[in-house]
């Protein structure tokens, strides 16, 4: 061992029972275990904004120290991880019946929400949920419109997503099929831990497979990070696009059907960006943008300032008996 020990930065991009696959910027791999005596010391810091934002402040705890996508220092003389880098955001599911958080996926940049110009046709409600999903997670979200080539004229498809544009969502019409869009789309990913998620059938194996041809999606198939024998508990992997400089993909087949997203209900209005400029404007403080008199979001939808169809899907959303909404719950 040297004197000086070489630390050297990566990214986990895949873990096995404490032994974790660090990835550094030179593309060298190490395989690397958490210093004894850092688990405890392990305190994530995510951006506060969401935790100002909800109503009601719940305790995160991770039953994993470490995530794919984490950013860490290995030791290369010790194979071991010294430090773990403040989060960006964290993708985390609840574990069953319990407090404790299972993190899927840690700095995750970028959601593309994906669907079908037609076969099957866009479900707008879905697409509201998958959005409200990933605001409730603090991701960036986009609309990624797969199968464009089905369609001969796009004009009113393209209306259908005005109002999301609009909102500020970017939406991508592109064809995994014919490679329509498919280099502007290739031209977000850089830099960035992205992942597909949307109903099945809409192409998202499709679309990664066009983007890394050779690239086997294994969906289904897990046990890469087990989590102590929990079978419910479903493991996440990132892959790296070869041809993009930094782009990493994560996969994990609870992620693309967003199945694991509970959204306690007074959580929802935040996640519906197009509503923040109404809010501070409603009668009540804890104004539920339903029935109360004097609705600022309830008149900004009247005006149509807010799609109607959107306050629609709000209301859908927090018309339930439960506490949460199931994001990946088929309406
Ligand atoms: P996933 O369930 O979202 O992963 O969808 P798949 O990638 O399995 O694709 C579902 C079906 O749509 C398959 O039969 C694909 O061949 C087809 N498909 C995928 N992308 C396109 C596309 O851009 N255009 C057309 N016409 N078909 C596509
Ligand atoms: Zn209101």
């Amino acid at each position: 061992m040297g004197a000086r020990s070489m630390l050297v930065e990566g990214v986990v991009y895949r873990g096995s029972s404490g032994l974790y696959s660090v990835r550094a910027s030179s593309g060298t791999d190490y395989h690397a275990r958490l210093r004894g005596n850092m688990k405890k010391d392990l305190e994530y810091s995510t951006s506060a904004s969401y935790a100002r934002r909800v109503t009601r402040a719940r305790k995160r705890r991770s039953t994993d120290p470490i995530a794919v996508g984490d950013i860490v220092t290995v030791n290369t003389d010790t194979n071991q991880i010294e430090h773990v880098a403040p989060r960006i955001s964290e993708l985390a599911r609840t574990a069953p019946g319990g407090r404790e958080q299972h993190v899927l996926v840690a700095n995750l940049n970028m959601v593309f929400v994906t669907f079908a110009a037609q076969n099957p046709d866009p479900n707008l409600w879905l697409l509201d949920r998958f959005l409200v999903a990933s605001e409730a997670a603090e991701l960036s979200a986009s609309i990624v419109i797969n199968k464009i080539d089905l369609v001969e004229n796009d004009t009113e498809l393209r209306k259908k997503f005005q109002p999301y544009e609009k909102i500020g969502y970017r939406v991508f019409y592109i064809s995994a099929g014919t490679g329509i869009g498919l280099r502007e789309f290739i031209a977000e990913l850089p830099g960035k831990i992205s992942a597909f998620t949307g109903p099945s059938g809409v192409g998202k194996s499709s679309l990664l497979n066009a983007i890394q041809p050779g690239l086997k999606l294994k969906t289904g198939e897990i046990g890469i990070i087990t989590n102590k024998g929990h079978h419910t508990t479903t493991t996440a992997e990132l892959i790296p696009i070869e041809r993009i400089d930094g782009a990493w993909i994560a996969d994990t087949p609870g992620l693309r059907q967003m199945e694991f997203w509970e959204i306690p209900l007074e959580d929802i209005e935040y996640c519906f960006p197009e509503f923040e400029k109404y809010r501070g404007h409603c009668q009540f403080g804890n104004c539920s943008h339903k029935t109360e008199p004097d609705c600022a979001v309830r008149e900004a939808s009247r005006s149509k300032e807010i799609d109607p169809r959107r306050y629609k899907s709000y209301l859908n959303m927090i018309a339930t008996d439960r506490e949460f909404l199931n994001a990946g719950e088929r309406a």
